[in-house]
């Protein structure tokens, strides 16, 4: 179980629905685009982040 070069890490509040992905040359939480939106959900919200262990990549 190594660890492989790209393993983009993807968070999504449960609660407001901001989708945030692990920037690794900043190496920085980022806001995710869809559809040309940016998921920033509420500011203020404590966030309660749904982590998924394994990457799955979204179909755009
Ligand atoms: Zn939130």
């Amino acid at each position: 179980m190594g660890t492989a070069l790209r393993t983009p890490s993807l968070r999504e509040c449960e609660r407001c629905g901001r989708i945030e992905y692990w920037d690794e040359d900043d190496e920085t939480w980022r806001i995710r685009e869809q559809d040309g939106e940016r998921k920033v959900g509420s500011p203020y919200c404590i966030h309660e982040w749904d982590i998924n262990g394994a990457f799955k990549p979204f179909e755009e």
